[in-house]
């Protein structure tokens, strides 16, 4: 396998309440490789049904977590590493539930609400944090570069737990080598994808229309909807224009 692939399992299928699959299997069903709408597909899990996370995790693979819902990579040091989750007594299959795939993709959504928030010079929401951080995580009323500070941490925890780690591959000619980031699994490659984004200079928003994320020409006015190209020419600004006008009318404002 080269660096920036994801080995996908075969047999994943879905139970009650989350996914299977067996783990002592070691042929892959295929080899996924990234493309650039990776995290918004994830991102919509959040509010996704059982179906879609299947849906997802079939296409590119589990985000293998532990008991604590969490990659198994983030206590690999620990006198009890983590491990899956079995599922059943039949030996090698495990579990993730769709409750531990939503929350992450909700984490991972608020820590780019943060940041966007960030970019803008504007402190993240207290919401947001909580449900990034599992609590408020700073002290007192923290600074835009206190924020900054504990966004970067949380990110770079995940970039460890994900495995995002430089390796050397073949070049294109396979003449000499060259140095491409690798990971491990979906979860690490979303989370070498959060940290692109994030780290763009030019800022980025959310479609206020398809929810996508984009670059933005201007810098986004708060409280005021976003487009990305896609929606504006769709006609989505005119429409929603049009939506606010009408909802006005009835409610009798001007
Ligand atoms: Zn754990
Ligand atoms: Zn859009």
């Amino acid at each position: 396998m080269a660096a920036g692939e994801i080995f996908v399992p075969s047999g994943i299928a879905s139970v009650a309440d989350g996914i299977v699959w067996d783990a002592t299997r070691s042929r892959p069903d295929h080899i996924a490789r990234p493309a650039s709408g990776l995290i918004d597909d994830f991102l919509r899990l959040g509010k996704g049904t059982d179906a879609d996370i299947l849906k997802f995790a079939v296409r590119w693979g589990p985000l293998y977590l532990c008991d604590h819902d969490l990659p198994v990579g983030h206590n690999l040091l620990g006198t009890t590493p983590c491990s899956l989750v079995p599922a059943g007594r039949r030996r090698g299959l495990v579990s993730e539930s769709f409750a531990a795939w939503r929350s992450t993709s909700t984490r991972f959504m608020a820590a780019l609400q943060v940041a966007v928030r960030l970019h803008a010079t504007q402190p993240g929401f207290r919401t947001d944090w909580i449900t990034l951080a599992g609590r408020w995580p700073h002290k007192r009323q923290p600074s835009i570069e206190g924020q900054w500070h504990r966004l970067l941490s949380l990110l770079n925890t995940w970039i460890r737990w994900g495995r995002v780690r430089p390796e050397l591959v073949h070049g294109p000619a396979r003449t000499r080598p060259v140095f491409d980031l690798a990971f491990a699994g979906v979860f690490g490659a979303l989370t070498l994808q959060v940290a692109a984004v994030v780290a763009r200079s030019d800022g980025f928003a959310f479609c206020s229309a398809c929810t996508d994320l984009f670059t933005p020409t201007r810098r986004p006015v708060a409280y005021q909807r976003r487009y990305c190209p896609t929606c504006r020419k769709r006609g989505a600004p005119v429409r929603d224009a049009m939506a606010d006008r009408r909802a006005r009318l009835k409610t009798g404002g001007s």
